[in-house]
């Protein structure tokens, strides 16, 4: 009987290893405010400490400098990393960089990989994933209008994205645009990897939002506006063939999916711990907050929310190791929305429990709810997903005979008379 919820000793060794650095080496730089050429001196020997511990870019094979770690091992990485906004980046596996890694492994040339991958791997260059527009329903990626179009022996590129995280410190972008306009929806568009410094493509602006009101130039964690005005690369920039740009999109996003989900649970249970603490301590209306009904059914709600979240999640990864992605669509859908409620009850809260403390900026909770709202949006708003899992789930449906509902009672209780009559006959007959 195959149902086995636990982790391997010498993993668990691992992730016992990972939580004390997390918690002792990477968490104190949260509270510097770091720019960017700032942080990299910080994390460069940490990261170091990573490889040596052969941790390092965990999601790709051995052969690319990985340890070739299924998805559920990943997920249960991710969980820890995800307790800390720095600490994908410090082991080598932050997004979009680890997305699109994977997308350079699998659809890259080798003169590609050895110029775009290996640097990338190795944590000398930095990526961005241009998708969103600001002028086309980002949760729909099939309406683009950024264009590509065939020029001599390359290509010019030219339209506006928005939203492009980390755009700001990347070395690279690897942009998605129209190749096709009349191809099959699905075949319109294909991928590009453009340097951040070619002519013509303009980082306008970081966006100030709600995770970060007053972006200030150079540091981690931007959302760009990016402009590309007859972006010009040659056909060396194109990846996989012309029309495979939705195909390799789709590559990336399963996985990815399940490590947004387990950083969530990483974050949820901080500012879980952070709730506990306080229920044990303040103290109102004759007792500590940990005795009063309601903070209890918080605890508890909290616990209980978090635990489901996470066997969906590794359940979810447990169908992508054994059957494939395609094979998990529901449940990868199911976790992206209910993860994304999970993390902002969880975060409110904990608010809550702190009062004042808990909306100021002495705790993290206050930059951890701000940033949570947008895990309703990134990687596809929920209602899309839900619309997913509704759909899969229809799909084993199927209109009843006369539209009579199957569970009709009356219509039950006949067939059942008919099917039980020459037995009751029998037995009337015998008393
Ligand atoms: C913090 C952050 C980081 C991001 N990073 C990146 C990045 O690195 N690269 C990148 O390309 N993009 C990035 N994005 C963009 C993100 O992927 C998009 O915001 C998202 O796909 C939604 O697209 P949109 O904003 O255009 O919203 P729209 O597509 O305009 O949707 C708006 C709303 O319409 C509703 N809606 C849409 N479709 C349906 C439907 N079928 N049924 C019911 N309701 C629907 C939903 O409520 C949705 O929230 C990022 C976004 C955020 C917030």
């Amino acid at each position: 009987m195959a149902w086995d919820f636990s982790t391997e000793p010498e993993f668990q060794q691992k992730l016992d290893w990972m939580t004390g650095f997390v918690h002792d080496e990477i968490r104190p730089l949260e509270t510097l405010d770091l720019s960017w050429p700032q942080l990299r001196a910080a994390i460069a020997p940490l990261q170091q400490e990573v490889k040596k511990q052969q941790l390092w870019a965990a999601h790709l094979d051995p052969e690319l400098g990985g340890q070739g770690y299924g998805q559920v091992k990943l997920g249960l990485m991710h969980e820890i990393l995800g307790s800390s906004p720095y600490g994908p980046l410090v082991f080598g596996c932050q997004a979009p960089d680890s997305g699109n890694a994977e997308i350079l492994a699998a659809a890259g040339t080798g003169e590609q990989k050895r110029r775009w991958l290996d640097p990338l791997l190795a944590g000398e260059m930095y990526s961005a994933f241009a998708l969103t527009e600001p002028d086309n329903a980002g949760a729909d990626p099939t309406n683009l209008t950024t264009t590509a179009v065939r020029d001599g022996d390359g290509w010019v590129i030219n339209g506006a994205k928005w939203f492009i995280s980390n755009a700001a410190t990347a070395d690279f972008v690897i942009v998605v645009a129209v190749t096709d306009p009349d191809a099959e929806r699905h075949r319109r568009t294909s991928q590009f990897i453009v340097p951040i410094d070619a002519p013509g493509l303009e980082v306008v602006r970081d966006i100030a939002s709600m995770e970060n009101p007053s972006p200030r130039e150079n540091t981690y964690g931007s959302h760009c506006e990016v402009v590309f005005r007859d972006v010009r690369v040659g056909d060396d920039a194109l990846l996989g063939n012309p029309g495979d740009g939705f195909l390799i999109a789709q590559k990336r996003l399963g996985p990815g999916r399940i490590h947004h989900c387990m950083r969530w649970i990483g974050q949820a249970n901080r500012a879980f711990d952070m709730m506990c603490e306080r229920a044990t301590y303040r103290f109102a209306h004759g007792g500590v907050l940990g005795d009063k009904q309601t903070v209890r059914n918080w605890i508890a709600d909290s616990a209980a929310e978090m635990q489901a979240l996470r066997l969906m999640t590794l359940q979810a990864a447990w169908v992508i190791d054994t059957q494939g992605t395609k094979a998990a669509r529901k449940e990868i859908a199911m976790i992206k929305y209910y993860g994304a409620k999970i993390l902002h009850d969880v975060i409110d809260r904990a608010v809550q429990t702190h009062g004042s403390l808990g909306y100021s900026s002495d705790l993290p909770l206050d930059f951890m709810y701000r940033a949570a709202r947008a895990a309703r949006l990134y990687d596809g708003p929920d209602e899309v997903h839900r619309d997913t899992v509704a759909k899969l789930v229809l799909r084993d449906y199927t209109p009843p005979a006369g539209n009579v509902p199957s569970e009709h009672v009356p219509t039950r209780r006949r067939a059942a008379q008919e099917r039980y009559a020459a037995l009751f006959d029998e037995i009337l007959a015998s008393v």
